[in-house]
C-alpha cells in the first residue's frame, strides 16, 4: 500500500505512522526524521534545512522531494510505503503525482489526522522523543516515561525537538494552515482523502485507521 498521512503537527502522524507500518509491513518515510538524521550528521543537506526547521518553516523544494523522491526509490519501498510529512504543500504533492505516475505506481489513500488546536499545542508543548529512534514518543502528562528523561522502550535519552517551543508550534501551525491544508482538496479531488479523529488512545486511533485502510488496499 501507498499511504501518504497528513495533519497538523501535534496530531500524532509520527506515533501513529510507526505503529501502521509495523501492521502493514511498509517503511515509514518521514521527511522530517530524514531531515534530523542529516542534522546529527552533519551532512551538507542537514546544514541547509536546519535555519528551516528551527524557524518553524518549510524546508525548500529544491532540497526537499529530491531527498523524499530518493527514499521512496530504495528497495524496501518497492512494495508500498507510508509517507509521513510529505508532501507538505501543492508543488511536493505535484512532484510526487509526477514521480508515481512514471512509475505506474498510485497511492491507495491519504490520511487526514484530525486534532483541535488547543489539543496538539498541548501535545508538542509536553513532548519528548528518543534521542536512539524518534518513534518512541511520550508526553511529560500524557505519556510519562517510567523514569524521567529515560525511554522506557530502550533506555536511550529524551530531549525535547528544538522546534517544539510554543514559539516555532504556532508558526508551525501557521505555516500548515497555509501550505499543508491546500494539499487535501488537491487529494480529495482524486477521491483518495480518509479522514479520522486523532483523539483518543493511541491505539484507538491506530485502530480507526486500521479500518478505514481496509477497503483501500486494492
Ligand atoms: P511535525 O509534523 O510535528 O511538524 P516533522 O518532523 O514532520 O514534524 O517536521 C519538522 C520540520 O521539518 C518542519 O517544520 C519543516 O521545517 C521540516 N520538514 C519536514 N518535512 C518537510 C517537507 N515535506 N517540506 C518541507 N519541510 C519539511
Amino acid at each position: 500500500m501507498r499511504i501518504v498521512l497528513v495533519g497538523p503537527p501535534g496530531a500524532g502522524k509520527g506515533t501513529q505512522a510507526a505503529f501502521l507500518a509495523k501492521n502493514l509491513s511498509i517503511p515509514h518515510i518521514s521527511t522530517g526524521d530524514l531531515f534530523r538524521a542529516n542534522i546529527s550528521q552533519g551532512t551538507p543537506l542537514g546544514r541547509q534545512a536546519q535555519e528551516f526547521m528551527r524557524a518553524g518553516q518549510l524546508v525548500p523544494d529544491e532540497v526537499t522531494i529530491g531527498m523524499a523522491i530518493d527514499r521512496m526509490s530504495q528497495p524496501d519501498a518497492a512494495k508500498g510505503f507510508l509517507l509521513d510529512g510529505f508532501p507538505r504543500n501543492l508543488a511536493q504533492a505535484k512532484a510526487l503525482d509526477e514521480y508515481l505516475h512514471g512509475a505506474d505506481l498510485r497511492l491507495n489513500a491519504v490520511l487526514d489526522l484530525e486534532a483541535p488546536e488547543a489539543e496538539v499545542v498541548r501535545r508538542i508543548a509536553g513532548r519528548r522523543i528518543c534521542r536512539n529512534d524518534s518513534s518512541h514518543v511520550f508526553h511529560v502528562t500524557g505519556r510519562p516515561p517510567k523514569t524521567a528523561g529515560v525511554c522506557d522502550e530502550c533506555g536511550g535519552e529524551l530531549y525535547q525537538r528544538e522546534d517544539d517551543s510554543e514559539e516555532t508550534v504556532r508558526k508551525r501551525l501557521e505555516v500548515y494552515h497555509s501550505e499543508t491544508e491546500p494539499i487535501t482538496d488537491f487529494y480529495k479531488a482524486q477521491d483518495l482523502v480518509v479522514t479520522i479523529p486523532a483523539l483518543g488512545k493511541v491505539g484507538e486511533v491506530t485502530q480507526r485507521a486500521m479500518d478505514a485502510l481496509a477497503d483501500r488496499s486494492g
